[in-house]
């Protein structure tokens, strides 16, 4: 069945009533029409499923039938935070770890980064999100955030367990991490860190270790900044899921 993001306040007395754009992408792009049925999820955990009615003014709407309960998100709360690769690679990442549970997206621009992206970005990512979020069922659609400075990032962890994945060197596979840190507490909410291209300045890592955060390897393979938070993601959902 078809999914559509919508926002809470689109939602009234069981009737909910679609935008122009939604209507355009159920009636022109996926040929719906009165009678067929759709999920809608308000991105923050809600979802229902719904059957197109016709309104008195001509306009499609969804009347829900029931609220749906099955739960496709993971236990653990993940936040990404990742250096910006260059060019569109970013959308990949969004896409991708969004299909995969991430819960936050964080740009963070490092000493190597080679992008600043512009607001617009920001907006077509928010819309991949979307997305991808609702191609792959999940109940929230992960939040995106403003991009933050390296600094930014390292205070913005506090006291969330953090993972900073380096390509190099010997320390523990973010697996072994993860297994371990499950066995001293049940950790509700995590932080992954991904480099650039050109990966992470030594300076970044010290600042890293002095934050705080355990340094992990996702293998001995070296991952483009791009591979490297989708197989993070991976890790963390196998972890979780398979508790
Ligand atoms: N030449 C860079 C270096 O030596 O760090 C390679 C950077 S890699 C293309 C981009 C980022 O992906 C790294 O900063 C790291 O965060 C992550 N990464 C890639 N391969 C990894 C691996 N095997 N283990 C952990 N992190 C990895």
């Amino acid at each position: 069945m078809q999914r559509i993001a919508v926002e809470p306040q689109q939602i009234l007395d069981r009737t909910i009533y679609l935008n122009a754009a939604q209507e355009h992408y159920l009636k022109r792009v996926l040929r719906s029409s009165v009678g067929d049925r759709f999920v809608a999820m308000d991105g923050r955990g809600q979802w229902w499923e719904a059957q197109l009615v016709m309104g008195d003014d001509g306009s499609l709407l969804g009347e829900i039938d029931r609220q749906l309960d099955v739960s496709t998100e993971l236990p653990v709360s993940a936040t990404l935070f990742a250096a910006l690769p260059k060019g569109s690679g970013f959308d990949e990442v969004v896409r991708q770890t969004t299909e995969l549970g991430v819960s936050r997206i964080v740009p963070v621009l490092s000493q190597r980064t080679l992008l600043n992206p512009s607001p617009n970005k920001l907006k077509r990512w928010r819309r991949i999100a979307t997305e991808a979020a609702e191609q792959s069922e999940r109940q929230i659609v992960p939040e995106l955030c403003e991009p933050l400075s390296f600094r930014e990032a390292m205070a913005a962890v506090g006291e969330t367990p953090s993972y900073f994945c380096v390509a190099r060197g010997t320390v523990p596979h973010l697996s072994a991490a993860l297994q371990t840190a499950l066995e001293g507490c049940d950790a509700g909410e995590i932080a992954i860190f991904v480099g650039p291209e050109g990966g992470w300045t030594t300076d970044e890592v010290q600042q890293a270790k002095d934050t705080g955060c355990q340094l992990v390897s996702l293998g001995r393979r070296v991952l483009r900044a791009v591979t490297a938070p989708v197989v993070a993601l991976s890790v963390v959902a196998a972890v979780w899921e398979t508790r």
